[in-house]
């Protein structure tokens, strides 16, 4: 048998492929190759060299070129990919295309990691000060006036300058300045005295250092997580190593980044998914070349080079943005304790709320808990009422108790934040004479109605509809909105206080990149306003006016069948009441329901998340579920509902008899239509998940190989977060 190269490839398929080496040079593991693939050509990985071949010499085909003389992806991250995969049970080519940013996926050279640095020429200095330049480029001149600016530095002082750029440029008002790293990197800012309860876990890190320990750092919003992550990067930095911090989603970033540039006086990198490809790439590079020391990113940061790991950092770790849920279902947090292990280096993780399967872990005694329980910034911890809405005279959903209380709150010139999780007007438009409502024809699920679009939005496949002006069944005119979304909770709240400014936060008004910020940034001065808002108020940004939050429609979530719905309820119960009383009043938070007496909310509001998480633990003990038991989803989904049926049968057909296993379904997914495909799934769990793997892998390679798989789409999901 010839001897080959083994290479990923950025195809679906559960396989690796075989290769000739190039006749023009040697490519070792990790480097990148240029191969001719059915009648295109593609850039895989090399994750074996000179093995010998699969089949035959007649059908191999020869390495094109090798695109890196040096290894692009180390050997810790090759190690890791492919235990990734494994676990994962992704096509190998994808997680390895999953860990390399764009531009580094294609057959190109290089980038240079220094991003452009722009600074003012003199002609660029006497047009700002002739004043003959308007808009985005005057705003651009101005900022620059300051110093030379990197792109990244620019992102965070501008939105949209990129245009700007290219006009001033053109014109010579601008120029590309010679890199002077760190220049414009102020020194440390001055640092606090932290408390006993941050010092002792600095200290459980810091002794840990240079070898793998997993903590997990549980503390409410606001006791100084942030300060013992800023901290632990600092002593990282002094032992000339680098640290990975990573965060649920980009909102958090450039609050979270202007905190590490002022405390730590050195460049850090940002890594997340509306970066621009180039600087998304020079960022990689940098942490790979060991020219940056810090990262800070969303889930695929997850993958960034660590050559000289010293730190890794998961904040908001129960967050499930840190789950994929497409193509490569890969879990952040899960993927960087793995790596912390192959880099022999601490990982903390952070949250207020942590997810039930880290609890586990500290109960198992495989992570070390640290606590913060005190509250720096704040006097005293929010206090949480519950009002009982049965019985109640309702306005748009809202109890007159709420209402008198949001009217109290800004009457003392303080803020409210009014939190309901659903977008739009109203969840469904009903016709009141027949019971006609308005249904998505492609899910068969409740449109959304958008006062003010004037449309029926389907928020599970985005159709869109005109708003009927009669019942299409039986030409009635009474068509009502049903349920409030935030639009509507904003109208009903400017027409009860008119007085008081009302601001909307989701994803609608914060559509530009840079709008939460914006939005967020106008409260600066401190004016009672109202918000009224989704999920994204939920975390963020300080707010130290604002001393009342008011939750309302949470019961969805305790009538749900979902078995993560409670733990997903608590966390975001407890995440939201954290931004009443960040300031030095005293917060309040007021929660209001329907079912006043469940259980959960009780134990939550009476003694705290911690408990609550405990009893959550012990149903999902006895009943076998995650944490304590494990599950792989195999989804599918077709036009026809027998192409669905015919795969799951199939596919269920050729798992092996045995007793390690439970099996549930074929079953038709939670949404049994969507986007116009029939859903369904197949559900194994078992409780230990060795056996699992033991059973899965092999069945999903066959899985591939079975002639009903060609009719429909079908993926399989690793310890699911949604059934
Ligand atoms: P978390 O990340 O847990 O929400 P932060 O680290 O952001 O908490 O701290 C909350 C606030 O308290 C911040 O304004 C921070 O500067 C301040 N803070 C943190 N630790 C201390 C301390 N030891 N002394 C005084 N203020 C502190
Ligand atoms: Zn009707
Ligand atoms: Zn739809």
């Amino acid at each position: 048998m010839p001897l080959v190269l083994r290479i990923a490839l950025p195809v679906p398929l559960p396989t690796l492929f075989d290769y000739l080496p190039s006749a023009s040079g040697a490519a070792s593991v990790g480097s990148r190759v240029l191969v001719p693939f059915g009648r295109n050509k593609a850039v895989g990985v090399v994750v074996e060299a000179d093995v010998p071949a699969h089949v035959g010499n007649k059908q191999l085909k020869r390495v094109l070129r090798v695109l890196d003389d040096e290894p692009l992806l180390d050997a810790e991250l090759m190690q890791t990919l492919g235990w990734a995969a494994d676990y994962w049970l992704g096509a190998p080519g994808e997680a390895y295309a999953n860990a390399l940013p764009l531009l580094l996926r294609e057959d190109k050279a290089l980038p240079e990691t220094q991003e452009p640095i722009w600074q003012l020429t003199i002609a660029g200095r006497s047009a700002l000060d002739a004043g003959s330049r308007r808009g985005g480029s005057r705003a651009l001149l101005q900022v620059l006036l300051a110093g030379p600016m990197s792109t990244t530095e620019l992102d965070i002082a501008l939105s949209d300058w990129r245009p700007a750029v290219r006009r001033l440029a053109e014109a010579g008002l601008i120029e590309r300045a010679e890199p002077a790293p760190s220049a414009n990197f102020s020194p440390a800012a001055a640092t606090l005295a932290l408390h006993s309860e941050q010092e002792a876990a600095i200290a459980a890190v810091t002794e840990a250092f240079s070898r793998f320990q997993a903590f997990l750092l549980d503390g409410v919003t606001g006791s100084g997580k942030t300060e013992v992550y800023l901290s632990l990067i600092e002593r990282t930095l002094a032992q000339g190593k680098q640290a990975l911090l990573l965060v649920p989603e980009i909102g958090l970033a450039p609050q979270t980044v202007r905190r590490l540039r002022d405390r730590l006086g050195v460049p850090v990198e940002v890594l997340h998914s509306n970066l621009a490809e180039g600087e998304r790439a020079r960022a990689w590079l940098r942490m790979r070349s060991g020219e940056s020391k810090v990262v800070l990113g969303t889930r695929s940061a997850a993958f960034t080079p660590l050559p000289h790991a010293g730190l890794i950092i998961v904040d908001e770790e129960h967050d499930n943005a840190y789950k994929q849920q497409e193509g490569f279902r890969y879990h952040a947090r899960d993927l960087a304790l793995v790596r912390g292990r192959a880099l022999q280096v601490p990982v903390l993780l952070g949250s207020a709320t942590p997810s039930l399967e880290s609890l586990a872990n500290v109960e198992a005694g495989r992570y070390r808990a640290l606590h913060l329980r005190s509250r720096p910034a704040a006097t005293q911890p929010p206090q949480v009422q519950i009002i009982d809405m049965r019985a109640q005279r309702l306005e748009h959903g809202l109890s007159p108790a709420l209402l008198h209380a949001v009217g109290d709150t800004v009457a003392r010139g303080e803020q409210v934040l009014v939190f309901r999780n659903r977008r739009g007007y109203a969840p469904v438009l009903l016709c009141h004479s027949c019971g006609w409502h308005a249904e998505c024809p492609r899910c068969e699920h409740p449109l959304t109605f958008h006062a003010a679009w004037r449309k029926l939005v389907c928020h599970h496949c985005d159709l869109q509809a005109p708003v009927p002006s009669t019942c299409p069944t039986c030409g009635s005119q009474e068509l009502k909105p049903q349920g409030q979304g935030t639009e509507r909770l904003e109208e009903a709240l400017t027409a009860h206080f008119p007085q008081v400014p009302v601001l909307r936060i989701d994803r609608e008004t914060t559509r530009r990149r840079d709008a939460f910020e914006q939005l967020l940034g106008n409260l600066a001065d401190d004016a009672p306003t109202i918000l009224v808002g989704t999920q994204m108020l939920a975390k963020g940004h300080d707010l130290p006016n604002l001393t009342l939050v008011a939750i309302v429609g949470v019961d969805e979530g305790l009538l749900s069948v979902d078995f993560r719905a409670g733990e997903r309820l608590a966390q975001l119960v407890v995440q939201v009441a954290g931004r009443a009383g960040r300031a030095r009043k005293p917060g309040r938070v007021l929660l209001q329901t329907h079912h006043p007496d469940h259980p959960l909310l009780r134990t939550l509001l009476a003694q705290g998340y911690a408990t609550a998480a405990k009893e959550l633990l012990v149903e999902r003990k006895q009943t076998g579920l995650p944490p304590y038991g494990h599950q792989v989803l195999l989804r599918c989904e077709a036009h026809q509902r027998a192409a669905v049926d015919a795969f799951l049968s199939e596919a269920c057909a050729a798992l092996p008899d045995t007793n390690t296993l439970q099996i549930a379904g074929p079953m038709p997914a939670p949404m049994p239509l969507r986007a116009g495909r029939q859903r369904g799934q197949l559900l194994i769990e078992a409780s230990n998940r060795r056996d699992l793997h033991a059973v899965v892998r092999p069945w999903s390679a066959h899985l591939a190989q079975l002639p009903s798989a060609r009719k429909v789409r079908w993926s399989l999901d690793v310890d699911p977060i949604d059934l």
